[in-house]
């Protein structure tokens, strides 16, 4: 038997033909590499699918959180809001802007920023001497955060909230797809994530036109009204237009992929179910299922990932270590002495393969040796 795929992205190639060698094709043919025809019509098609005003395509995901704070002049001496257990980049784009990450225990239930513990990070940031400017909220595994109940509060304080959607875009909470649900929305093109280049891409979205036109000037170095007049400080950030082809086709096929997706993680969810903690989601939320995460016994979870690796089944682990404990965010202010949700986290997590093209039979076979390592 072959060994199956964490995330099969030749699966989907074949599905696409020669779709995407045509789309290709057509940009070399055109030679207009940057900033072509196909990055203003991707930016059209994900501001329509988002239902957001405005989509701004950037070089990557961690671009797109350092172009965000930019865009409202967060830097030093301000303090921004952080979950510990989520992937680097939403801190270090923080402490890349010359800002402080405060670090935040994450929700028992979805993983997410937990709103109650708010007013805690604001105090810590306080103690440290900082200005609190904003929240970065990650839709962890693909489930939209609770945005009502963090934008009640980031309203009420006077505080940016930005929602770091590289693994939720195609999500949704409440009818209302990710790309809307904060001020401004990040998300990353990865190959991996849910909507996936074949390289680095990113992209923004607002439905605030003078943020939208700051986030295009910053993402070609701080250009005004050409690209020799430079009217602030900005990055080399684009989407080269070779990934907007190739995500313009992907995009055509994005829809029944989310719906694949989760499909794969209902039929995870009825069959181990009795065996494991698995994803909740809460209510309102559709999931873009970037990842299927269980949570097992800190102590049985080696001997479970060796035992599927040993049927070929690949597993993962996001993320083995909180933020808080890095070599490289240690030193940051944390809302409390211990974060223990994210620690447990941490130690009790694991993640199955899980893409659109996953058949029925491989699933059931993960499904019966999960169980059996398990039980
Ligand atoms: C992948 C990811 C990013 C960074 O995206 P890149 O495109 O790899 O820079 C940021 N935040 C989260 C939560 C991610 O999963």
């Amino acid at each position: 038997m072959s060994a199956i795929a964490f995330v099969d992205l030749a699966a989907q190639r074949q599905r696409l033909g020669d779709r995407l060698d045509r789309a290709v094709a057509r940009v070399m043919d055109h030679g207009a590499f940057i900033l072509g025809p196909e990055v203003t019509a991707l930016e059209q098609q994900l501001a329509a699918f988002s239902g957001a005003r405005h989509a701004v395509t950037c070089a990557n995901g961690t671009d797109a959180l350092v172009l965000a704070l930019m865009a409202y002049g967060i830097g030093p001496g301000m303090a921004v809001l952080v979950p510990s257990f989520t992937f680097a980049a939403t801190a270090e784009a923080v402490a890349l802007v010359g800002a402080v990450p405060i670090f935040l225990d994450v929700a028992d239930g979805d993983f997410n920023l937990n709103p109650a513990l708010l007013p805690d990070g604001l105090a810590a940031a306080r103690r440290a001497g900082l200005t609190p400017a904003a929240v970065i909220a990650v839709d962890l595994f693909g489930q939209p955060a609770d945005y009502p109940a963090l934008s009640a509060f980031c309203d009420a304080e006077n505080l940016i909230l930005i929602a770091d959607a590289a693994q939720s875009f195609g999500g949704s909470l409440a009818g209302r797809r990710v790309g809307t649900l904060a001020p401004i929305t990040t998300t990353s093109f990865f190959p991996a994530k849910p909507l996936g280049c074949y390289g680095d891409g990113g992209a923004l979205f607002t439905d605030d036109e003078d943020v939208a036109a700051r986030l295009r000037s910053l993402r070609f170095h701080g250009k005004g009204s050409d690209k020799y007049d430079n009217v602030r400080i900005g990055l080399n950030s684009r989407l080269d237009t070779i990934q907007a082809a190739i995500l313009l086709e992907k995009l055509d096929i994005f829809p029944s992929e989310l719906t694949a997706r989760a499909a794969v993680a209902q039929r995870y969810t009825a069959g181990l179910g009795a065996v494991a903690r698995v994803p909740i989601l809460n209510p309102g939320r559709e999931s873009a299922w970037a990842q299927y995460t269980l949570r097992v016994p800190a102590d049985r979870r080696p001997d479970l990932c060796r035992t599927l690796a040993s049927q070929g089944i690949p597993t993962a682990l996001y993320y083995p270590t909180p933020l808080h404990r890095q070599t490289a965010y240690q030193h940051f202010p944390r809302m409390a002495d211990a974060l223990p949700v994210s620690d447990a986290l941490s130690s009790e997590v694991v993640s199955l393969p899980l893409h659109p093209y996953l058949a029925p039979a491989v699933q059931d076979q993960i499904i019966g040796a999960v169980r059996d390592a398990l039980t």
